[in-house]
């Protein structure tokens, strides 16, 4: 894994926390985030975010747009073969140039994640309890076992479990329970920041709902950033505050999570946004619509903009010119050569 640094402007924070020293870094800047897997296969290309604290930050897209690589590349967890390069600021401080030393200490306590379908992967021999006071022993070398159950306990009420479930195995415990579990044990070190990939995919709408709503009191409650990654934008409107789009490893759309969901600037924003409906506009005016293809394999991308081949709007020129972020109005910003021009066509509006 090599480190190399760019230089690209930050973008304006949405609103800025005028309690905080003037100059103060955000709690994380990313800065034209490369994620190139083997030599060849560019999964996360270019990416710029910010996140303060007390913010929710929402990162759509279909599977295969870079999002599980862009939250792994966040505290280095890629396998080698990944290369990585660009800024990572967390709190100031560069993940991709850190000494390994500093490196375990920020993960988990700086930030932790949540990886995506962790909740299957708790290990099935050991009481859950044991599995969330791990990190507390291994970060705090002052901890005894004793106080690391105990703190274990605490999470679990803090996330809406009996503390008496630290003594279940995870197969005692259903799925909400466990990625309830899973989140538990991402705020054992007290992190700053929360990146959750797909929390909520592999439950029932009802128990993802209390997931959600668990995830937003947490944030709430203790002022950390979260980053939420899902494919579902109508999930990540009703938790965010902003929301970037991903396709084909880079932020395609970007602005407040509502706006987006509401009215994406984007063709695919447009896609995504009609394809996962809230329940309120099944009842009243929108029915799901699927979007023909696949998003691209990274190792062949097509030229022009990515998206052109699946894009209902597509220009000629679309074809062989590639399209950066540009303002799309008030703090959005979009990578379409038509955010210039205004909706003439209903197909625009309904992707
Ligand atoms: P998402 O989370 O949005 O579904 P991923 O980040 O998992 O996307 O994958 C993005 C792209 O990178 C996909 O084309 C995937 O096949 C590729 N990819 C992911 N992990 C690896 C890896 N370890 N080696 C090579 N390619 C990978
Ligand atoms: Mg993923």
């Amino acid at each position: 894994m090599t480190a190399t640094t760019t230089t690209t402007g930050p973008e304006p924070s949405a609103s800025p926390d005028l309690s905080k020293p003037v100059g103060d870094p955000p709690l994380l800047e990313v800065r034209n985030l490369t994620v190139t897997y083997g030599g060849t296969v560019p999964a996360v290309r270019g990416v710029d975010l910010r996140v303060e604290a007390g913010q929710k930050l929402g990162i759509a897209g279909e599977s295969g747009c870079g999002k599980s690589t862009l939250a792994l590349a966040l505290l280095r967890l890629l396998p080698a073969t990944a290369k990585l390069t660009g800024e990572i600021l967390l709190d100031g401080e560069d993940v991709l140039t850190m000494k390994w030393g500093r490196l375990r200490a920020v993960r988990w306590a700086g930030a932790s994640i949540v990886f995506q379908g962790a909740m299957h992967s708790l290990n099935a021999v050991h009481r859950v309890g044991d599995q969330i006071a791990e990190p507390i022993l291994l970060h705090n070398a002052k901890a005894t076992p004793a106080a690391a159950r105990k703190r274990a306990g605490e999470l679990l009420e803090q996330v809406g479990l009996p503390a008496v479930r630290a003594q279940a195995y995870p197969h005692e415990l259903s799925g909400g329970q466990r990625q309830r579990v899973m989140i538990a044990m991402a705020l054992a070190c007290d992190p700053r920041l929360i990146i959750a990939d797909e929390p909520t995919t592999a439950l029932d709408v009802m128990i993802q709902a209390q997931i959600l709503r668990l995830i937003e009191q947490l944030v709430a409650d203790q002022d950390v950033g979260l980053i939420m990654i899902s494919h579902d934008l109508a999930v990540l409107a009703d938790t965010c505050d902003r929301l970037s789009v991903m396709y084909a490893g880079r932020v395609v759309e970007e602005g407040p999570a509502r706006q987006v969901y509401a009215e994406a600037r984007h063709p695919y924003g447009r896609a995504l946004s009609a394809a996962f409906p809230r329940i309120g506009d099944l009842a009243s005016r929108r029915a799901p619509r699927g979007l023909p293809g696949d998003p691209p394999d990274p190792a062949a991308l097509p030229g022009g903009c990515t998206f052109h081949p699946r894009c209902p709007v597509a220009l000629d020129s679309c074809a062989t010119e590639d399209q950066e972020l540009r303002e799309a109005g008030g703090e959005r910003r979009a990578a379409c050569v038509l955010v210039d021009t205004p909706a003439t066509d209903d197909s625009r509006n309904t992707a």
